[in-house]
């Protein structure tokens, strides 16, 4: 997600409009929901040249795969996320020559415009995941699967097990069933 603004230029106010689809990149992913590698990634992007570098705002919208949090059926959407990120012009010395950073703060830095490019890979990375549901449901209604047996309780709803608590279960099978009892008397 390399962007050339080179055709920006340098002068404060220069403003473009972008719409553009990329394909999305490897692991563009949370817990349990993706953006599938290559799919497409919809950029709508306003590039203003600020005096720091290039201010890039807009959205990205991109399909998501999911699986039902509650019945494990696969379920699809769409996240659209808002982008906001300052690509500063890199340090240059008296002679004009980049100054590189110092490594230490590499982590929390803006990112740079380098050699009049732009990556916009890692801001839409961090919003797009951000986005992607942690939870996703099939539909609102879903009452998921048995707890015991993994029926899909959507197709009878009045599946259910004959209930016998676990300790008293321990404890029947020490005793022996009462219906095992003869009766006397
Ligand atoms: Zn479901
Ligand atoms: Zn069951």
């Amino acid at each position: 997600m390399v962007l050339d603004v080179r055709e920006l230029g340098r002068r404060a106010g220069a403003m473009t409009r972008l719409d553009t689809v990329v394909p999305a990149p490897e692991n563009l992913a949370s817990i349990g929901s993706q953006v599938p590698a290559g799919s497409d990634v919809h950029l709508e992007l306003r590039l203003e040249s600020v005096l720091e570098g290039v201010l890039v705002t807009g959205t990205a919208t991109a399909a998501y795969e999911s699986e039902c949090s509650r019945c494990l059926d696969p379920v699809t959407g769409e996240v659209t996320v808002d982008l906001t990120e300052l690509f500063v012009f890199p340090e240059t010395d008296a002679r004009g020559r980049v100054v590189p950073r110092e490594t230490g703060d590499a982590d929390d830095a803006e990112p740079e415009v380098q050699d009049d490019n732009i990556d916009l890979g890692p801001t839409v990375r961090d919003a797009v995941v951000l986005a992607l549901p942690l939870a996703p449901v099939c539909r609102q209604t879903c009452l998921g699967l048995c707890p015991q047996c993994g029926f899909r309780l959507d197709d009878d709803p009045n599946h259910h097990h004959d209930q016998v608590d676990s300790r008293w279960a321990a404890l029947a099978s020490l005793l022996g069933s009462p219906h095992d009892e003869k009766e006397e008397g």
